[in-house]
């Protein structure tokens, strides 16, 4: 099958054309750096099908970053049939930039003039046969979001895959010319393959490149001491770049005409900026903006409102809506859908159980499929409104450019920590799933930087996770009457947050020392979400969560139904003898581990359930409150009577039952939350890092961080005053690392002690 490569600067479009030309629906964002990985698809309407590879975005084929390595490589060995070179024609002289380096290399090329509707819009006109004229490369003007001009470009590539192209730089009128041609000539004597492209790039004294071919480095520094250019002396990196510059702009200004009206256009974005990027006011706005988004999400008492309601607003009182709109004020959004979402999944139950009872189905298989499968999956389904409205938000703050803008505000304060802004991205893709983010941290350049990163990321609580803070703490709400209970949820978010600060801190500070590289990216312009995206970003996480439900965890919730129904001696258990279940004996094997943090060993009856909650988390977080309602019916049969449909009723269940009390909740979350992630995101984990030792490492840290903050948590919440002894454990801390830091300890050595001693 023919290939066809899609090259360009991040942000122009790759993303948008590869989906439209494939009709697949990969992640597009306002954002530079969102595809960090190649995707392919197949393109059919040519006469024969053609295979499209979407890459990374580039500035240049001098790559610095791992994802940047990935484009180059991919050009260069795989050989695609033809290069298409998408270029933001809002942007044309810097996307160029590029295009006179793909130029180089001998493979068919064809430019993309994307985002012309854009340029259209704003009265610019671009004389594509000017540019295909000069470049001698077709160009094909289109518009990917409009989905405009696409079979022309398939068309035009299509005819260019069939001859072979020779490389072509722009550099052989300037001063460079005959240094390129020697070393050209040279490498085309050793059979070297794009000897042009590879003779600019040692001429640059490209790393890679020098890497690669050692040999030829000596012979090209012999060349080069003839030259000396008079501004940039002898740095070839600066000549080689200026000569493309001065190129592009003295052949190419004549391709676009720019309207002069712009002014406004661009008034409006700069007026837009002045407050949201503010040096001082920057960080709050965007902390007020997370606060909205949370609030619309998860508050049951909309904007504060329920105050000012009078007593028994709700005229719904009895019948069967009553709580949709909320009780103690007005629900936001997202808890209306969740509610309207729980109407429909009681019916379901409900009908399903009295059409098995009906039936005269076996007891037994009526608990499995209604308690056990029917009531565990949807505890979990429940929340998936809420996933989706907090997505909705996320995704309307990226795709409208506002998020690029955030990790600017957010560099000067991430370089205190030792990030740069560019860890802004991955962190906000982990409040989504910590898989993407943390393949996302390869546009990291610095190693280090990025190790501590993919170690913080299951701190930004993922979507999974959403289920497990809302139904404790809506379970709290419930076992305890207490109100505004999602003031626990953003708390627990916020926790996550400092959490995650504070050990990265730490590792920069100690073993993860390295150069934070300076933050250079450019800023797309404000526009409106595109809905057509947003829809595809929910669809997208409906599809992968559906899957999910339907297969790890609804399997988790038959095992676990069936061992919490079996005893050890293979005898099947009624509901109310599920303490001599097979389940049970895990459990309290397990239990005593958790004693420290307030969920184990103290707990009265059936208190193992949190210490089994807590494993079936890890092979998909969704399964904590899974569980829970798999199990609500077996404990409210046992010892107390309350409704048990959806997840908050059946963690308030399981709070009533255990007597597990309120510290020993949020630490329960916190452990859930900062522990090893699921099975999908430690796999992840392990295939970016460096290292196997740095994988386990990673792991050794998740255990440790979340058992520590989880423990801290209960015991200051249960006896204020050990508030002093984790103060002085913390500063203990705090000058252990600072005296390793000034070389007073030397850890290797108390090593070494031990070893001699040993002998
Ligand atoms: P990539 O980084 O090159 O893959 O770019 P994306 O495909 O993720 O797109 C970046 C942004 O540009 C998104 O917000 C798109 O909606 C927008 N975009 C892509 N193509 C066009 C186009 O033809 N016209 C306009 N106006 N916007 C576009
Ligand atoms: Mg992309």
């Amino acid at each position: 099958m023919l290939k066809f490569a899609l090259a360009g600067n991040p942000n122009c479009g790759k993303t948008t054309l590869f989906n439209n030309l494939t009709g697949s629906t990969a992640h597009v964002g306002n954002w530079p750096g969102v595809t960090v990985d190649k995707k392919e698809g197949v393109y059919k309407k040519c006469a024969e099908p053609i295979k499209i590879i979407d890459l990374p975005g580039i500035y240049s084929l001098s790559p610095y970053t791992p994802e940047e390595v990935i484009s180059r490589n991919y050009i260069l060995e795989e050989k695609p049939d033809c290069v298409i070179n998408v270029v933001d024609a809002t942007n044309l002289e810097r996307n160029l930039y590029l295009t006179t380096q793909i130029m180089e290399i001998d493979v068919p090329v064809v430019i993309a003039l994307n985002m012309m509707d854009a340029v259209t819009k704003r009265g610019d006109r671009i004389d594509a046969k000017k540019l295909e004229e000069k470049t001698g490369i077709p160009v094909v003007s289109v518009s990917a979001l409009k989905n405009q001009g696409l079979d022309e470009l398939m068309k035009r590539g299509y005819e260019a895959s069939k001859t072979p192209r020779k490389g072509k730089t722009v550099l052989e009128g300037g001063a460079l010319a005959h240094l390129i041609k020697d070393c050209r000539i040279a490498l085309e004597g050793q059979g070297v393959e794009n000897a042009l492209f590879h003779a600019v790039k040692l001429v640059e004294t490209d790393e890679l490149e020098v890497k690669s071919h050692p040999a030829s480095k000596a012979m090209v520094d012999e060349f080069k001491k003839t030259f000396k250019d008079n501004t940039f002396g002898d740095d070839f990196e600066a000549v080689v770049a200026d000569g493309r510059y001065k190129y592009i702009t003295q052949n190419y200004s004549s391709v676009m005409v720019r309207e002069k009206t712009k002014k406004e256009k661009l008034n409006r974005s700069d007026k837009a900026d002045k407050v949201l990027t503010h040096k001082i006011w920057g960080i709050p706005v965007f902390l007020l903006i997370l606060f909205a988004i949370f609030h619309l999400t998860f508050s049951e008492n909309l904007l504060f409102i329920g105050a000012a309601l009078p007593e028994g607003w709700v005229s719904l009182e009895g019948t069967a809506a009553e709580g949709l709109f909320g009780t103690e004020g007005i629900a936001s959004p997202g808890v209306f859908l969740t509610n309207l979402l729980g109407l429909a999944t009681d019916s379901i139950t409900a009908a399903v159980q009295s059409a098995m009872e009906a039936g005269e189905v076996a007891s037994w298989a009526t608990g499995l499929v209604c308690d056990g499968m029917l009531g565990g999956l949807f505890a979990v389904v429940g929340f998936l409104p809420q996933i989706l409205v907090l997505f909705l938000f996320f995704s309307i703050l990226e795709d409208s450019g506002y998020m690029a803008r955030v990790a600017f505000i957010l560099d000067r304060l991430f370089r205190k920590f030792g990030l740069s802004g560019r860890a802004f991205m991955p962190m906000i893709m982990g409040f989504g799933c910590s898989v993407p983010a943390t393949i996302n941290t390869r546009t990291l350049a610095d190693k280090n930087e990025r190790i501590s990163t993919i170690r913080v990321i299951p701190f930004f609580s993922c979507g999974a996770k959403l289920p497990i803070l809302t139904a404790i703490a809506g379970g709290i709400g419930v076992a305890f009457g207490l109100p505004n209970t999602d003031i626990v949820t953003y708390g627990m978010y916020v926790l996550g947050i400092t959490v995650a600060i504070v050990c990265v801190l730490l590792m920069r500070s100690t073993t993860m020392k390295g150069d934070v590289p300076p933050f250079i990216m450019e800023l797309p312009a404000y526009h409106l979400p595109q809905p057509k995206n947003l829809m595809l970003h929910l669809w997208d996480k409906t599809k992968h969560f559906v899957k999910k439900a339907f297969t790890i965890i609804l399997a988790s919730t038959i095992v676990v139904w069936v061992i919490s129904h079996f005893s050890f001696g293979w005898e099947f258990l009624e509901d109310t003898e599920i303490d001599r279940s097979i389940l049970a004996g895990i459990g309290q094997l397990i239990q005593p581990v958790f004693t420290p943090m307030g969920f184990g060993s103290q707990l009265g009856a059936f208190g193992w359930v949190f210490a089994v909650a807590a494993i079936t988390g890890l092979i998909a977080k969704e399964n904590v409150i899974a569980t829970f309602g798999t199990l609500a019916a077996c404990i409210v049969g046992a010892v107390i009577d309350v409704e048990t449909d959806g997840g908050i009723a059946a963690a308030g269940a399981m709070i009533a039952a255990t007597g597990i009390t309120v510290p020993a909740l949020i630490s329960f979350i916190a452990f859930n939350m900062l522990t090893i992630p699921c099975f999908a995101a430690v796999a992840t984990a392990k295939a970016e890092l460096p290292t196997k030792k740095s994988f386990n490492f990673t792991l050794l840290f998740w255990l440790g961080t979340s058992y520590a903050v989880s423990t801290v948590i209960y015991l200051i919440g249960s006896w204020w005053w050990t508030v002093f002894i984790v103060a002085a454990v913390l500063a203990a801390v705090v000058v252990l690392i600072v005296l390793y830091n000034k070389g007073k300890i030397n850890f290797s050595a108390l090593k070494f002690k031990k070893k001699a001693r040993i002998k």
